[in-house]
């Protein structure tokens, strides 16, 4: 995940059936949340030894393969990988509904053939992905042992997902087919732990991204002077972008991040082309956004082809290379305002976060949803030297076991 933290106090919870602070007085509960403490150091087990099965963009599979084994392992039910390479689990509750879906996701960012050998030099572990997502999965392998050697029973069902795409071009792929073809209908209430720390994300940053491509039929600099030049158009519409005005609540952002074409100096060129970025976590704003950069490409080509007389003229085509859906989760939602007491009940320090995470996708539904963090220190999130200190690590682990409990209800 990607992300920052937005507000460090929250407003007073909601009242509630059994609130988290009732849930920690009940004996089973208790026995869960020692039980997290007690296996934590084979939690921090398994987070090195999944880290070390490399799982690039796109290339999933050899993880996900350990975390079906692990799952069935577990006892879970209906174990199965989907079309996109997912990992689902069941545990069945009382009742089928509310089904709590919680997951953590399998892919990292780093491309095939990274070192992932995982190094400890005393409470610290380093190694890529250690903290983003190798602490999600072994959180949530951690909260399945401590409910089963507890007994519990939940209310409703918790399916735990091991899900793949959430990085860069993976584009939320895991999620969009889990909530619009694999448990479509199914899924009430959405979890993901994600990386290191207590924030709780309930703001989706959405993203639009493009790889924009001006032609031309190019010639000689001298010899051809007087035809449009797709470079020269793509400096006009990178104007224009620029110039945009955006609103900052919420923040909204463009970027032109890479440009390219061109082959001489002494050539007009026939092909340039540029990479585009803009997000906001308002999908309206974000959709605005949008159509004032397809328009500003229009009239940048326009511009550029009138200027030339309209000889030879230059094209411009946009693909949409990356879409990231935005959302939110309000406050003073009940999966929130859950979150925010199981923090306080177990005396953790709560924050809200907005970023962009396996949560975007729920949010843009409309289906309650956070991402959370799964406690210990990280540092150094999608470099080859992310580290993770385990001090008190346990934390994190008993926090999202609580906040299973409270919300598979
Ligand atoms: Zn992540």
């Amino acid at each position: 995940m990607i992300g920052r933290v937005l507000i460090a106090a929250l407003a007073g919870c909601a009242a509630f059936a059994q609130t988290p602070g009732e849930l920690l007085k009940e004996p089973p509960v208790r026995a869960a949340l020692d039980a997290v403490r007690r296996n934590e150091p084979a939690t921090i087990d398994s987070q090195v030894k999944i880290c070390e099965i490399p799982a690039p963009p796109f290339h999933e599979e050899e993880r996900g393969k350990e975390l079906k084994r692990l799952f069935e392992q577990a006892g879970l039910k209906d174990v199965r990988i989907d079309r996109a390479g997912n990992v689902i689990g069941v545990r069945p509750g009382k009742a089928a509904r509310p089904n709590l879906v919680f997951s953590a996701h399998l892919d990292t960012v780093f491309p095939e053939g990274a070192n992932v050998k995982v190094t400890r030099q005393g409470s610290v572990l380093k190694g890529p992905g250690i903290g983003d997502d190798c602490r999600g999965l072994a959180v949530m392998l951690g909260v399945i042992r401590a409910l089963n050697e507890a007994h519990i029973e939940t209310p409703g069902t918790i399916t735990f997902v091991a899900d793949v795409g959430e990085e860069g071009l993976g584009d939320l792929r895991g999620m969009k087919q889990l909530f619009h073809e694999t448990l479509k209908g199914q899924i009430d209430k959405f979890v993901s732990v994600d990386g290191t720390g207590f924030g709780i994300t309930t703001l989706g940053v959405g993203s639009n991204r493009y790889k924009v491509t001006f032609k031309g039929p190019g010639g000689h600099s001298y010899g051809a002077f007087g035809m449009a030049n797709p470079i020269q158009a793509m400096g006009r519409a990178i104007a224009k972008i620029d110039a945009f005005e955006v609103p900052s609540q919420p923040k909204t952002t463009f970027n032109v991040g890479r440009v390219g074409g061109g082959t001489s100096v002494n050539a007009i060129p026939f092909e340039a082309w540029m990479e585009v970025d803009m997000r906001s976590a308002d999908p309206s704003a974000l959709k605005t956004l949008d159509e004032k950069f397809q328009a500003a490409l229009k009239q940048a080509v326009d511009e550029e082809n009138k200027r030339w007389n309209n000889r030879r003229p230059v094209t411009v085509s946009a693909e949409l290379v990356g879409v990231r859906p935005a959302g939110q989760t309000p406050n003073d939602s009940a999966i929130v305002q859950t979150a925010v007491a199981v923090s306080r009940a177990l005396r953790l320090q709560d924050t809200l976060a907005e970023g962009s995470t396996d949560s975007n996708v729920p949010m843009n539904m409309g289906i309650p949803a956070i991402t959370v963090g799964g406690g210990g220190v990280g540092a150094g999130a999608h470099s080859l030297n992310e580290s993770f200190d385990t001090t008190d690590s346990w934390k994190g682990t008993q926090r999202a076991l609580l906040l299973a409990i409270a919300l598979a209800r």
